[in-house]
């Protein structure tokens, strides 16, 4: 799960790091308002949506008088953000964060992420901040400290020193910054994160050290114990489809292809999915309707799977062990007649009840395509889209 760059920052604030006085907004009138409440004569306006690369896209605006805040607020709020990581369409900006200027002399990129070939956590540094990090990583990999964390000893002393010297942080600072990367490196840790991003950390012309940016995803596994976290979630944010599917705990993922599938196993949905791939078409989805489904899950998985305008053609592969192929039989036909299906739809179904769920679909008077092996399912949906 992903978070707002000022909810990230409340996290750091909490966890001691030091992060600029700063107000989300949801309407221009509330962004002149946190600027005269922030006071001071320079406010950065920013456009929060869950994707980086604001700055470059013009989701990133500093004012210099409240005239230029409206300005800003009024142009940023409602835009179509597009940046590197929003795909083509972009991302509609809903809030705001209004925040004091910084006085920037210099700007780090540091980060905590779980490394799954170590097994521990990696704490990455630049003195490239403030840019892409890919970037700097695929042109200048020599920029970027990595130092591995090994989880039950903690980030200690000589590694964070390392990570700070690394990056030229000059003599004055280094105690602020050492200490700025335990608590990242704590927040990350408690908070069960999976990335915890400061990009830009700067360097003030003080000599002090801040986060000006904060970027965090967290393990889903781990939600149940941060109800303060799941708080934090927008739902504008994520796909309409998966936030439908996962009311009714579908584990559903769009996709570019035409050939919506619905399967029960991850296991025999990534297969099924190689499968369209093999005989030449492309997935519109990754679906599981998981082991002990009933007939109204499979209902509602049939009909989040159709909605996706990208769809000619579906698949449903099922495995009946635990799941019942007459229960999926009956969900695809309620399904099926709700939606007015409209495109191919192939089953292949095998196992517990296979015969009574064949009976089911045969007399449903639908145009169910059926097949008994998935090359003979993958063969007959391709040729129907075609
Ligand atoms: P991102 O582009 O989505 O990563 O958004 P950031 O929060 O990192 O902002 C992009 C850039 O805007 C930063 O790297 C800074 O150079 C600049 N910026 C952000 N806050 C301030 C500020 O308070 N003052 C000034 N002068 N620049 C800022
Ligand atoms: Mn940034």
């Amino acid at each position: 799960m992903k978070i707002h760059e000022y909810q990230g920052k409340e996290l750091l604030k909490k966890f001691g790091v030091t992060v600029p006085r700063g107000i989300p907004c949801f309407s221009v009138d509330e962004a002149v308002k946190a600027a005269e409440t922030l006071g001071g004569k320079v406010w950065v306006v920013k456009a929060q949506i869950h994707a980086g690369g604001r700055g470059k896209g013009g989701g990133v605006k500093v004012a210099k008088s409240m005239d230029e805040v409206k300005t800003y607020a009024g142009q940023i709020l409602g835009m179509q953000l597009k940046t590197h990581q929003t795909g083509p369409a972009g991302q509609k900006v809903n809030r705001l964060l209004v925040e004091e200027g910084a006085d920037i002399k210099k700007e780090y990129y540091v980060a905590a992420l779980t490394d799954r070939a170590t097994q521990k956590v990696a704490m990455m540094a630049s003195s490239e901040g403030g840019m892409d990090i890919e970037e700097v990583a695929h042109k200048t990999p020599e920029k970027i400290i990595k130092v591995f964390v090994d989880p039950a000893v903690g980030l200690t002393d000589a590694q964070a020193n390392e990570l700070a010297n690394g990056i030229g942080v000059p003599a004055g600072s280094l105690a602020q910054a050492v200490d700025t990367l335990k608590k990242l490196y704590t927040c990350y840790m408690e908070t069960d994160a999976s990335l915890a991003e400061i990009n830009p950390l700067i360097l003030e012309g003080d000599g002090g050290i801040r986060a000006l940016d904060a970027k965090f995803n967290f393990d889903s596994n781990a939600l149940y114990r941060h109800p303060e976290i799941v708080a934090y979630r927008d739902l504008d944010e994520e796909d309409a489809d998966e936030v439908e599917a996962s009311k009714f705990d579908l584990a559903y993922i769009s996709l570019d292809g035409n050939i919506g599938c619905l399967v029960n196993g991850a296991g025999l949905a990534m297969a099924t999915m190689d499968t369209i791939k093999l005989f030449g078409a492309e997935p519109a989805n990754f679906l599981d309707v998981g082991g002990g489904a009933t007939t109204e899950k499979v209902t509602e998985a049939f009909k989040i799977m159709l909605k996706n305008p990208k769809v000619k053609g579906s698949l449903v592969n099922i495995f009946g062990g635990i799941m019942k192929c007459d229960t999926i039989a009956n969900g695809v036909v309620t399904a099926a007649r709700e939606t007015h299906l409209a495109v191919p739809l192939v089953v292949r179904m095998k196992g517990t009840n296979e015969d009574l769920g064949k009976k089911i679909l045969a007399e449903s008077g639908l145009p169910i395509i059926t097949a008994d092996s998935m090359a003979e399912a993958a063969t007959k949906i391709v040729a129907a889209v075609k």
